[in-house]
């Protein structure tokens, strides 16, 4: 049994050969379309007349038709067959030029064609289809130059001519217009730069947009800052300013020093300055008492720009005292431990020296229109506060040989003046 040894050369698909040539039992035929046949099976020398038989009858099984646009050539296949053999199969003798026969053709076929051969029933009938349109167009071109030619033979001379000039305007408008294509071309190159210009140009703005957008928040976050930093600023104005009308209302020196009294007694923040048979006082606290009154009355000659003769008055709570700038600095206390109160000797002298200071001030602060009046008279050389009014009378501000209501009374009228001095000050010097 010989196999399929053929294959199409256009799909790859396998050749399988012709039925009724398998029926026909000859070898002969079947190596016709094998391009390697079986030594074994070979018949050489056959009769003739039968090979012969035997291609007609392979003609005569495969249905035959005439190839279009190739008028003789025959094409020959089977329906139920899988390959095909193009072109006059001729004399045939033996298996070995037979093959060599079937190689020709096929090598031939290819040659002429541009088209390998064998092919397959399916890629036949695709190639007759295209070999048909190209038939038809071919038919169609040789129409066309015929009558081109019998058209070139009618043509009058004018217009041949006319035709040569129109073909010259033809060939100048296209040397234009490949000028004008190379101009284009130019054109795009230059263009193709300036777009590659552009694009860097377009990305270093790009970064710059990007710098500035940082930049941008960068300032625009200084300037929330800076906005609370302001709003801040402006908060604490507003805090000082109302702060600064309630103190401008305030009068430092009736804030600083309250002259009042309790009782009898009078008072000078709260320290009583004084005591009655009574109403005792301890002594430490009509010592502070002397030493806020010794403080109003330093502020109050500072305030005027007082500078006192004779003494120096130095506040110091309840050891305050006077130096004498007279008597070799002698020192004058304006505080006392209670023991022989009304014997001591210095404590009066610091007390009068004290008047002293007291009737300086009064007598700078009495100069000039709006000088100050006070209501009680001091003797400084006496050591009295005179109560000019209907109760009347000298009140001595020493203890020795005095009462405690007369001494207190003479206190008592001390911060009287004191308390008017305050008044005159704070209109005077403290009010805008
Ligand atoms: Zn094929």
């Amino acid at each position: 049994m010989s196999s399929l040894r053929f294959i199409c050369q256009r799909c790859s698909q396998p050749l399988k050969r012709n039925q009724s040539m398998e029926m026909s039992q000859e070898p002969e035929a079947l190596m016709l379309i094998s391009a390697q046949g079986e030594p074994g099976e070979t018949q050489e020398g056959g009769p003739p007349s039968r090979e012969k038989a035997d291609f007609e009858n392979l003609n005569d099984s495969a249905s035959c038709r005439t190839l279009p646009g190739l008028p003789g050539r025959r094409m020959s296949w089977d329906n139920s067959n899988n390959f095909i053999l193009l072109g006059n199969l001729g004399s045939v003798r033996t298996i070995n030029s037979r093959q060599k026969a079937a190689s020709d053709i096929f090598d031939i076929l290819s040659g002429e064609r541009d088209v390998d051969h064998p092919l397959c029933e399916d890629c036949t009938d695709n190639l007759l289809e295209q070999l048909d349109v190209q038939v038809t167009i071919t038919e169609s071109e040789i129409q066309n130059y015929k009558c081109c030619l019998e058209t070139r033979e009618w043509i009058s001379e004018d217009e041949r001519e006319t035709l040569q000039e129109k073909l010259k305007g033809l060939e100048l408008e296209e040397a234009r217009l490949v000028q004008e294509l190379e101009e284009v071309e130019k054109n795009q190159e230059r263009t193709a730069a300036d777009l590659k210009a552009a694009q860097a140009e377009t990305e270093m703005l790009d970064q710059q947009e990007k710098q500035y957008r940082k930049d941008y928040s960068k300032l625009k976050w200084q300037k929330l800052e800076l906005y609370d930093a302001l709003s801040s600023v402006e908060t604490q104005l507003w805090y000082s300013q109302i702060q600064w009308d309630q103190l401008e209302k305030t009068n430092i020196f009736n804030a600083t020093f309250e002259i009042w009294h309790d009782g009898a007694l009078p008072t000078i923040n709260n320290f009583r300055l004084g005591c009655l048979p009574t109403v005792p006082v301890c002594w430490n606290e009509i010592n502070a008492a002397w030493g806020q009154t010794a403080l109003l009355l330093l502020a109050l000659s500072n305030t005027i720009g007082l500078e006192f003769q004779r003494y120096q008055l130095i506040p110091c709570g309840n050891h305050s005292h006077l130096k004498s700038l007279t008597d070799d600095c002698t020192e004058l206390p304006l505080f006392s431990n209670g023991k022989n109160v009304f014997l001591h000797n210095k404590f009066d002298q610091a007390m009068m020296a004290f008047l002293d200071c007291m009737q300086q001030f009064k007598e700078v602060a009495e100069k000039g229109g709006s000088g100050l009046r006070l209501p009680y008279k001091i003797h400084v050389k006496k050591g009295l506060m005179e109560d000019p009014g209907s109760g009347g009378g000298f009140y001595p501000i020493r203890t020795h040989s005095n009462t405690e209501e007369e001494w207190t009374k003479a206190l008592k009228l001390m911060l009287i003046n004191f308390k008017c001095s305050l008044t005159w000050v704070s209109l005077r010097y403290c009010q805008k």
